[in-house]
Formats: structure tokens, sequence, C-alpha cells
């Protein structure tokens, strides 16, 4: 069976087309940096910074292209650090989710909800899914081949054709299963 490759998320941000235009000036573009493994997913030169009721965290990412919704993806540490008390979600579930004071370099937003710490997933094709005879949405154990290997539950698993093989997790989880480099994980049933 096809290893999975394992990407670490770091904190970022994604923006509606009104809030970037708040940030950083009306007609305001993101500026493409780096490509994700996500086909059409990429990195931006542009920077906000988060400003919770504890502490700030400056120089945080925006992941392009805009979206329907802001959102803000944090790791536990960083939730801890900003003073918010952000839920374990899947992307783009943000009902009831804490809202963050986001500053840019032209204004910024008190956005009313959207912070979250992400749900660890694996993106694939119905390809992969096929292969590996799973769907959208069951839960997997994947085990983590490095040198401080684990096995992760509560792994989703998301099916669109629009992706591409990987699993995401993010820095804390990284850093607990040391994936650095490549890495790779295998999905335990
Ligand atoms: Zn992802």
């Amino acid at each position: 069976m096809e290893k999975i490759l394992i990407e670490t998320s770091a904190r970022h941000v994604h923006l509606t087309k009104e809030d970037l235009a708040t940030l950083f000036g009306e007609g305001s573009e993101l500026t493409f940096k780096k490509a994700l493994s996500q086909p059409g997913q990429f990195a931006c030169e542009e920077r906000v910074k988060l400003v919770g009721p504890k502490k700030e965290i400056s120089n945080v990412i925006i992941l392009g292209p805009v979206r329907p919704a802001t959102q803000i993806e944090l790791s536990y540490t960083d939730a801890r650090t900003l003073g918010i008390n952000a839920p374990l979600r899947e992307s783009g579930n943000l009902e009831g989710t804490p809202g963050i004071k986001i500053v840019g370099p032209a204004g910024e937003i008190d956005v009313a909800q959207g912070a979250i710490i992400a749900k660890r997933h694996i993106h694939m094709t119905p390809e992969d899914a096929e292969n590996y005879g799973v769907e959208n949405g069951q839960i997997v154990s994947v085990k983590i081949d490095s040198e401080r290997s684990a096995v992760l539950g509560d792994v989703v698993v998301r099916v669109s054709p629009k992706f591409s093989l990987a699993m995401h997790i993010d820095t804390d989880e990284s850093n607990a299963v040391c994936a650095f480099g490549t890495c790779y994980g295998e999905i335990i049933k």
C-alpha cells in the first residue's frame, strides 16, 4: 500500500476578499509565494499579526486563494499563547468558534468567529480512497514512520477529486512524533 506523505501545517490564516481589503488595502491581491501540496492552494508573501487577550503572535502566514469565510488555524500551544479557547474542528466548521483580532498593514479586524485547531486529516482522491478501502468522513488511525514513531488516531479521511494524497497535522502533533523533513505514514484500520 502506498505510504502517505505527512505534512505539518504551521499556524495560518485564510481570508475573505473583504477582510483582505481591510487588512491590506482596497484592491489588494494575495501574492503567490509557494504552491502547497493541495492543487490550487498556495502560501502568500503577506503576513498578519494575531492579537489575543493574553499575547500576540506576529508574522502569521496567509494561505490563498481567498475563501468564503475567514479562518484562523492554530495549534493548542498557539491558542494558549494568545489566550483563546479554540476548539478542535474540521476546516470550514466554524459555528460557535471564538474570534480574534487580526492586524494587517492597512487596518485591523475583529473577526467574530473562525479560530480553530484543525482536526488532523488526510486529503485523498476518490481513486486513493478506493485503493485504501476508505470513504469520505471515515475516521482512521495512521502509523507515523519517524524517529519517534506513533499511531495517531481520530484522523479524518477527506475525499475529493481536487485533492492530492497527504496527511495534515499541526506543529504540536508534528513535534510530538518528529514528523520532520520528508515523513510518511500508513493507514491502520
Ligand atoms: Zn489539509
